[in-house]
C-alpha cells in the first residue's frame, strides 16, 4: 500500500490496494457462505477455523469499517444491539457508566433490564448541558454517549467528554449512528470505542440488520475478539457482504439524504402547526456550532414538534409517500413516532424529561426527490387543517 486511501476510495475497497488476499480476483468480495475451514494439519490453520470466529466476508466488512473510522480494529455484529450487548460485558459486576439521559430506546432498555441485573450502575445525564465530571464515582469506568442523540438530536462536544474522560482513566463510548464515519470520526476526537448501528446508514437500504464495534485500542480489540466467539453473535456472511456493498454508496448517498433533510427542516419550520424543528444544521440552534467544529455535516436525521397529538397522528396516517416506520439511514424517508416505536419501553416520566413527548415526530430524510417529500407532508398537513 502506497498511501492513506481518502474516504470514498476506502468505502469501495478499505484501506487496501485492489481486492487484496482475494485469490480469484472477483471485484465483489466473494460470500464466504461457510461454517467450517479445513485445517491443513495439527496445529495449523488458514487463519479461518470457524465462522462464528472468523469469515473472511466478515474480516473484509470489517476492515473496511475499521478504516473509515479510523480505529485498530471493527468487530461486525448481527445487529447494533448484539453489538451494544458484546460491549458491556467488557464490564464487571459493581462497575458504573455515566450515560447521556437521550439515546436510543433500545440501548436504555439493554442497560435497565439486562445490565443492571449483571450488576452494573448507571447515571443518566444530560451531556449535551451537564457536567460528566461531577458524576464520576470511583467505581465510574466508562461514559456512553450518542451524538446527535436519538431522537432529540443534542449535540455534545465529543474531544471536551475525552478529555475529562482521560483525565479519570474511563473510556468513552460514542454510539456514531447518526452521522456515520462520512461525517464524524469520534476516535479522531478521543473516543475509545464507537458503536454503529449498521442497519442504518452503512447498510442504508432498509434491508438488512448488522452492527458494529470500533475501537482505537488493541487491548480492547483483543477483549473483544474474545467475547466475539464466546457469545456468538457475529454477522452473518450474506449480511456481511450487504453492508459491504451498501458502504459503497455511503458518501453518494450521506450528501443527498442531508440535502434532502435541510429542505424538510426549512419547510418544517415554516409550517404551521410545528412549534419546534430539532436539527443540527440550523445555524443559532443549541448544537449548530459544536457539530459544526467536531462533524463534516449535520446528517439527515430531523426531530420535529407538533402542536397536538392529533396533529402528530394525522400525520402519521395521511402521507402517501413517506412510510411510517421505525429505522432509519435508508434510501427511504421514513417518519417515526419515537413514543410508541423506538422509545416505548423508556419510563414515561424519563422519556417526557427528554422532551419526547407524543407530539413529537422522527424523520430520517431518504434519497427520494425533495420536492415530492415536501409535497407529501404539505398535503399531510394542509388536510388536517381544512378537516
Ligand atoms: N443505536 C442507535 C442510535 C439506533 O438508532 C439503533 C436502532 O435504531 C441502535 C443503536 C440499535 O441498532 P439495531 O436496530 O441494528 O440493533
Amino acid at each position: 500500500m502506497q498511501t492513506e486511501y481518502r474516504f470514498e476510495t476506502k468505502c469501495i475497497y478499505g484501506n487496501h490496494d485492489k481486492l487484496e488476499g482475494e485469490p480469484t480476483g472477483a471485484i465483489s468480495f466473494p460470500i464466504y457462505q461457510t461454517a467450517t475451514y479445513a485445517h491443513p494439519e495439527v496445529g495449523k490453520s488458514t487463519g479461518f477455523d470457524y465462522s462464528r470466529l472468523q469469515n473472511p466476508t466478515r474480516a473484509q466488512v470489517e476492515k473496511v469499517v475499521a478504516s473509515l473510522e479510523g480505529g485498530v480494529d471493527a468487530l461486525a455484529f448481527a445487529t447494533g444491539m448484539a453489538a451494544i450487548t458484546a460491549m458491556m460485558e467488557l464490564f464487571q459486576p459493581g462497575d458504573h457508566l455515566i450515560t447521556d439521559a437521550d439515546l436510543y430506546g433500545g440501548s436504555i432498555r439493554l442497560f435497565h433490564h439486562v445490565s443492571e441485573k449483571n450488576g452494573i450502575s448507571f447515571t443518566h445525564i444530560n451531556c449535551s448541558r451537564d457536567n460528566a465530571e461531577e458524576y464520576i464515582r470511583e467505581n465510574t469506568k466508562a461514559i456512553y454517549i450518542e451524538t446527535p442523540t436519538n431522537p432529540m438530536m443534542n449535540v455534545t462536544d465529543i474531544r471536551k467528554l475525552s478529555e475529562i474522560a482521560k483525565r479519570h482513566g474511563l473510556w468513552l463510548i460514542v454510539d456514531n449512528t447518526f452521522l456515520s464515519p462520512y461525517f464524524q470520526n469520534p476516535i479522531a476526537l478521543g473516543a475509545d470505542i464507537v458503536v454503529h448501528s449498521g442497519t442504518k446508514f452503512l447498510g442504508g437500504h432498509n434491508d438488512t440488520l448488522a452492527g458494529f464495534l470500533v475501537t482505537s485500542s488493541q487491548e480492547i480489540a483483543d477483549r473483544l475478539r474474545f467475547l466475539i466467539k464466546t457469545v456468538g453473535s457475529g454477522l452473518s456472511p450474506v449480511d456481511s457482504w450487504l453492508i459491504l456493498r451498501g458502504i459503497k454508496t455511503l458518501p453518494v448517498r450521506m450528501e443527498k439524504a442531508q440535502e434532502n433533510a435541510q429542505a424538510i427542516a426549512a419547510f418544517l419550520q415554516n409550517t404551521k402547526g410545528v412549534k419546534k424543528v430539532y436539527y443540527p444544521g440550523i445555524p443559532g440552534t443549541a448544537g449548530y456550532e459544536i457539530n459544526k467544529k467536531q462533524a463534516r455535516g449535520f446528517g439527515s436525521m430531523l426531530t420535529f414538534e407538533v402542536e397536538s397529538k392529533e396533529l402528530a397522528l394525522h400525520i402519521l396516517k395521511h402521507t402517501t409517500l413517506i412510510p411510517f416506520a421505525e429505522s432509519l439511514g435508508g434510501v427511504e424517508t421514513l417518519l417515526t413516532y419515537p413514543c410508541t416505536q423506538t422509545h416505548a419501553d423508556v419510563p414515561e416520566t424519563d422519556r417526557i424529561a427528554n422532551g419526547i413527548t407524543d407530539c413529537v415526530l422522527r424523520l430520517s430524510a431518504g434519497l427520494e426527490a425533495k420536492e415530492d417529500l415536501i409535497e407529501d407532508l404539505r398535503q399531510a398537513f394542509d388536510s388536517f387543517y381544512r378537516e
